[in-house]
């Protein structure tokens, strides 16, 4: 880190394009592609997280970013230079791993410093650099211990400074929260998204974790086997998935077949949960289309109104910030959540109640052949 904590490196703009990856099976057969045409532009300085199950390639994208593994075919760009074949050494990332990595029998300093003695710093920078990359995640004073002498948060701060404190172009984070507790876990989403802030570095979050993505990303990239289904900001993600992967994968969702009515304007019509609805939409579809819609359980509300259709409440579930409902309509199950559970609205299991719509928060989808 420079004595001017605040002067951001000078680039990070990374770009993937149509990046692959294969690998041979054990046993022969045709290679298994684990990561699938992957394409990305990432300004200097955002914060994009990679999101999907295990097994879709979030690691593997990774490791070829930081140059682990060699693409099958495609180009990685860093600041418009190609560097699909340079050495990861060579190109000005940081790593930080689930597992920490830390050398156990280095104290916290050596560990840090580490990397700048690669660069051949002098002692008395290094020495400065370190401080203030320990200052920075807050283990001033701990320096001299060794890894197995902090806790897990702790170690886990101490490779973060050590990808730090390079101050690369690029850092790069695979999972590096999981082996925490719930709690910390959550306390270090903020400390880390902070500090990439103050710092201004690129970077790149594998997680599997949904609620870690939205909270800490400027963008979301779902991944789902090795492909990308969709890349957006997090309310995007969530209020306009692209497929129903991602709506089921990002939140719960409820899936509700319907089909077109009427195209009108740049909106359709659809009959849903006995009600006409005006749905925005961008493509033009044919009447009579069949379409999936995407209802969010806080987009349902139960309602004392005959006018709608009557559903029947099978479970009531208070969760004191909310009431989550498991409703019966026309056999088909839903789930509702009222998310301002007052109590002269709460509903018992056994009761008839008419289910209400909030019309934006419906989203249309393909629906996809099975
Ligand atoms: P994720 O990090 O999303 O859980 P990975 O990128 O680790 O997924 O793995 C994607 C797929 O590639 C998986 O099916 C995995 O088994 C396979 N894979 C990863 N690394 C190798 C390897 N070195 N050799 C063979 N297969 C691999
Ligand atoms: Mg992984």
């Amino acid at each position: 880190m420079s004595q001017q904590p605040n002067t951001p490196p000078t680039s990070g703009r990374l770009q993937l394009n149509a990046v692959s990856k294969s690998f041979l099976r054990r046993g022969g057969g045709t290679p298994m592609l684990a990561v699938d045409h992957v394409s990305l532009d990432i300004p200097k300085g955002e914060f994009v997280t990679l999101l999907g199950p295990s097994g879709c390639g979030k690691t593997t994208t990774l490791r070829l970013i930081a140059g682990f593994e060699m693409p099958t075919s495609g180009q990685i760009l860093l600041d418009d230079q190609d560097i699909t074949n340079r050495p990861p050494n060579k190109r000005d990332m940081g790593m930080v791993f689930q597992s920490y990595a830390l050398f156990p029998h280095m104290t916290v300093f050596d560990n840090i410093t580490y990397g700048l003695e690669l660069r051949k710093i002098s002692r008395q920078n290094i020495k400065e650099q370190t401080n203030h990359a320990l200052e920075m995640v807050g283990l001033t004073g701990l320096g001299e211990r060794r890894p197995n002498q902090l806790s897990g948060g702790q170690q886990q701060r101490v490779a973060l400074a050590r990808a730090m404190v390079i101050e690369p172009r690029v850092l790069l984070f695979d999972e590096p929260l999981s082996n925490l507790d719930a709690k910390l876990r959550v306390q270090m989403r903020s400390e880390i998204r902070n500090l990439q802030k103050r710092m201004n570095i690129t970077s790149i979050y594998v997680t599997h974790d949904q609620t870690e993505a939205m909270a800490m990303s400027d963008r979301i990239v779902v991944m789902n086997a090795g492909h990308i289904e969709q890349i957006g900001v997090p309310s995007e993600i969530y209020r306009r998935p692209a497929s129903r992967f991602v709506a089921d994968f990002i939140g719960r969702a409820n899936f509700v077949e319907t089909q077109i009515e009427s195209v009108n304007g740049d909106g359709v019509t659809v009959r849903l949960l006995g009600q006409t609805v005006t749905v925005p939409m961008s493509t033009r579809p044919n009447i009579g289309d069949k379409f999936e819609a995407v209802l969010r359980p806080e987009g349902l509300k139960l309602h004392n109104d005959p006018s709608l259709q009557q559903v029947l409440v099978e479970q009531a579930m208070y969760l004191g910030s909310e009431i989550e409902y498991i409703v019966q309509a026309n056999g088909k199950s839903l789930i509702v959540v009222d998310t301002d559970p007052r109590s002269e609205f709460v509903y018992s299991e056994g009761q008839t109640i008419g289910l209400g719509m909030v019309h934006e928060t419906i989203q249309l989808l393909p629906l996809a052949p099975r």
